[in-house]
């Protein structure tokens, strides 16, 4: 489908260079004839065009001037636009040496042979088709293909595109590249933390987060993405399960599936956490939420108030995980949120001690007495809470 706003509007912009529709955004027009995301590829100043192209659609630009690119985003689209440019390796997994380059050498430094096609941008529409490595011939018959041998080398982060875009379209991944992508799964120890983590993001968001999980393991890379979390197919399975689950609110998926792996070997967060450049802040909500898990699912025997008070600390996608784990003696995700923010204690030891208790180790004492009573719906306020501790010390004495 032409969107014909955007088109009227690009070809204000031919006299910035040649200026071409490229990579995802012509494989998805000619798979289904959509396009979610724009990327376009220009030889010439892409700065110049970014601002400009932004401000009449009246987008957020923002500007990368080590990769040369421009992204624009406005509420209608989402446009990548990349200044043409070739890579030069240095060494394996390591970033490229970026220079501004021919549109023909960029096709030549993609990942995979259909997303490796571009279509010029033109006054009515875009076309036709440029497809110097066959990548239409491989769209027919459904082939990740890449586009040499070394590209795994290059960017092992491609090995985990290809099986992305496997399980996204339903293809096959030919032979040859499947045999290097066998061999190459080292490659990744050697990118940095934050390439592997940004990697595991970009699964989270597939539809077929669970099939991509089973080809890891199955092609051998396992270890080389998550290092020493054990592979558990029945964790996978519980990802694929949680996806049916209503799940309305704005979630950071990467975290809940994180969990999912994780909690029959929380142990291992740690070490993973390291090898990805996960902050300590996230690290300290997985590991709380893992711990929580532990506590609310010794089940029935413990009192309800308690189950909603050890949740009130964690993140919202720790709640959510915990409620999927508790959602048949649960309610309704709305009231069992409520009822977690709802169990705060209503009373401090500022409170005791304004009462008139006496400060010392006594209040500490105190406070436990108290959160038990509260967890067993003894009392809902803070008066209740201070009448029944002086009614308890009463009977105490
Ligand atoms: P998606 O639908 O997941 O966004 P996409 O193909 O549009 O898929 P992007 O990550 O947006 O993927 O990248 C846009 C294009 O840039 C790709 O189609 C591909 O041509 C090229 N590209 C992206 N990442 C790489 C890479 N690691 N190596 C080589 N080329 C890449």
């Amino acid at each position: 489908m032409l969107d014909q706003d955007l088109i009227l509007t690009l070809c204000r912009f031919l006299h910035y260079g040649p200026f071409f529709l490229v990579g995802g955004s012509v494989r998805d027009l000619l798979l289904d004839g959509v396009i979610r995301d724009y990327d376009f590829l220009l030889e010439g100043d892409v700065f110049a065009l970014g601002r400009e192209l932004g401000t009449v659609l009246k987008g957020e630009v923002s500007i990368n001037s080590d990769f040369l690119t421009v992204s624009i985003v406005t509420g209608r689209y989402n446009i990548d636009i990349a200044r043409a440019r070739k890579e030069v390796y240095e060494k394996p997994a390591a970033l490229p040496k970026v220079s501004p380059a021919s549109w023909q050498e960029d096709l030549a430094r993609r990942d995979f042979t259909v997303n490796a096609m571009a279509m010029p941008v033109r006054k009515r529409d875009w076309g036709p088709l440029i497809d110097p490595f066959g990548g239409e011939r491989d769209l027919r018959q459904k082939m990740i293909r890449y586009l040499h041998k070394g590209s795994f080398r290059d960017d092992p982060t491609r090995i985990l595109r290809a099986i992305r875009f496997k399980n996204r379209l339903g293809f096959t991944i030919e032979e040859g590249t499947l045999a290097s992508l066998r061999k190459d799964w080292p490659y990744l120890t050697q990118v940095s933390p934050a390439r592997r983590f940004h990697e595991w993001k970009l699964l989270c968001e597939e539809t077929r987060i669970s099939a991509c999980l089973n080809d890891i393991y199955e092609l051998g890379g396992w270890p080389f993405l998550f290092i020493n979390v054990s592979f558990q197919r029945e964790n996978t399975e519980e990802i694929s399960a949680f996806q049916d689950f209503p799940n309305t609110r704005k979630i950071r998926l990467w975290f809940i599936y994180l969990l999912f792996l994780l909690k029959t070997q929380p142990d291992k967060l740690p070490a993973l956490s390291n090898y990805w450049g996960i902050s300590k802040r996230d690290e300290q909500e997985l590991a709380h939420t893992l711990s929580v898990l532990t506590l609310v699912k010794t089940g029935p025997g413990l009192p309800e108030r308690k189950i909603y008070h050890a949740l009130r600390d964690l993140p919202p996608e720790g709640i959510y995980f915990c409620y999927y784990h508790l959602r048949e003696r649960a309610g309704s995700w709305q009231e069992f949120y409520e009822k977690v923010q709802a169990a705060e204690l209503p009373l401090t030891g500022k409170d005791l001690i304004r009462a008139g208790f006496k400060e010392g180790p006594e209040i500490g004492r105190l406070l436990i007495t108290i959160k038990e009573a509260f967890f067993h719906g003894k009392f809902t306020t803070r008066e209740e809470g201070l009448a029944y501790l002086r009614h308890y010390i009463e009977r105490g004495k």
